[in-house]
């Protein structure tokens, strides 16, 4: 008999599949509940008005919803930052798990 031993090691494409964790783009913490903010990332062209949808989705080129969510992950924010981010007053911020299912990426 022998006992069940789980491997320790985690292959890294466990994290890749989480697109709402990961480093701040701003204070560099790691945050496990990513934001974007919507004004600034439309502003560099990462995120887009879709009409249909009437909320904001990937602006994806060449159909690579990965690499537009990657791009999107570059500018991402935490909470706090989010919140108490000067640079962000008065600007919107949605989490990144929510723009995953607004892309129904998978
Ligand atoms: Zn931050
Ligand atoms: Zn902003």
């Amino acid at each position: 008999m022998q006992a069940a031993e789980s491997p320790r090691s985690r292959s890294p494409s466990d994290n890749a599949k989480r697109h709402d964790e990961g480093r701040c783009s701003e204070c560099t913490l790691l945050s496990r509940k990513l934001r974007l903010c919507i004004t600034c990332a439309v502003k560099a062209g990462v995120l887009k008005h879709n009409d249909d949808k009437k909320d904001f989705v990937l602006n994806v080129e060449n159909n690579d919803i990965e690499v537009a969510f990657q791009r999107a992950k570059k500018n991402a924010i935490c909470r706090d930052c989010a919140l108490d981010g000067v640079q962000h007053e008065g600007h919107k911020t949605m989490q990144l798990k929510r723009l995953e299912m607004l892309n129904n990426a998978f």
